[in-house]
């Protein structure tokens, strides 16, 4: 019987929050501050967690907008989200000190991009229109790309010549999310090609597959993340598809103690961007709230780890002003 007396079930997500990508974007900025001291200027959030972002600002960080907003020979880094080619172009004309966070496996789908550019096709673009990795995919081809968000923007598309067409995503997507729309491109351009499978991050899909597991245990789901957080805003989404309660937090400030006035178990995962103390500080304050047990459901273990680059181990220092 549900009651609030009882104690609450808290089941945590495996895997759930920092990816190998992000882990590598912040290592950056954390070794960039200590090599070459602040203050160290980051073009967009280095990644979308509201927290991370807050404590580098504490150390010495300026995230801005733009690179016509970096002082002249600042050391700059971009974020895990790729940027275009006119933005790479814009630092290297004022020889700004760059060290590039974008994500190992968002460079592949620039380079995926250019690859079939190469051949004559045009891209279609698979995700959300503003998020930065798309305005960095987007701009990284000559011609710029299609965008569709959904299988009915598929039905919307004009292209030059059906023969000679290619599609990438964005990586927070998963191979769920994208299944309708490449299905929808496939059967109204039979010649379509594209990237296999195994291109998707597999951080996204190995959060999704969690939560999709986890939302059939729990009676709700609370995901930690900032709310311009795409990956973490899907992992929410699934679990309502799925017919349960979530809620996208920030942190354990967001709890709403009603919440867990009747229920019996709840689960917790996060973003990929988001910190695992965030998830501790929720898991203790929910512990302020009811008497809790809280386990850990078997998951993928993940081990993908990517090297960092030579301006922030030593093996080749950046030229600075
Ligand atoms: Fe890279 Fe995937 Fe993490 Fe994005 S979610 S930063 S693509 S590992």
């Amino acid at each position: 019987m549900n009651n609030s007396t009882a104690s609450l079930r808290i089941i945590l997500a495996q895997p759930r929050g920092f990816c190998a990508g992000v882990d590598r974007a912040i290592e950056i900025v954390e070794r960039a501050l200590a090599l070459y001291g602040p203050p160290v200027y980051v073009r967009h959030e280095i990644v979308h967690n509201k927290w991370v972002v807050e404590d580098l600002r504490a150390k010495g960080v300026v995230f801005v907008r733009e690179v016509n907003e970096i002082p002249d020979g600042a050391i700059t880094v971009f974020s895990a989200h790729g940027i275009s080619e006119k933005v790479e172009n814009s630092a290297k004309l004022r020889d700004l000190p760059v060290i590039d966070a974008t994500c190992p496996l968002v460079t592949k789908v620039h380079r995926e991009a250019q690859r079939y550019e190469g051949e004559g096709r045009e891209i279609v673009l698979i995700g959300h229109e503003g998020h930065p990795e798309v305005e960095g995919t987007s701009g990284r081809v000559k011609q710029g790309v299609h965008l569709v968000q959904d299988a009915k923007d598929v039905a919307k598309l004009k292209v030059n010549n059906p023969e000679k067409l290619a599609y990438v995503t964005q990586t927070t997507l998963s191979v769920d999310d994208t299944k309708d729309i490449i299905a929808a491109l496939k059967s109204r351009f039979p010649a379509i090609t594209g990237p296999e499978l195994r291109d998707i991050c597999y951080a996204t899909q190995n959060r999704q597959n969690a939560v999709r597991e986890l939302a059939k245990q729990v009676d709700l789901l609370l995901v930690i993340g900032s709310a311009n957080s795409s990956n973490s805003n899907r992992l929410r989404d699934l679990a309502e598809e799925i017919g349960i309660t979530a809620y996208l937090i920030d942190d354990a400030k967001s709890l709403q103690p009603h919440w867990f006035d009747a229920i019996e178990s709840v689960g917790i995962t996060a973003g990929a961007s988001a910190p695992e103390h965030l998830v501790m500080n929720v898991v203790d304050a929910i512990g302020h709230l009811r008497t809790t047990r809280v386990e850990t459901m078997p998951g993928e273990a993940e081990n993908t780890r990517f090297k960092l680059p030579p301006e922030v181990t030593g093996e080749r220092p950046l030229k600075t002003a």
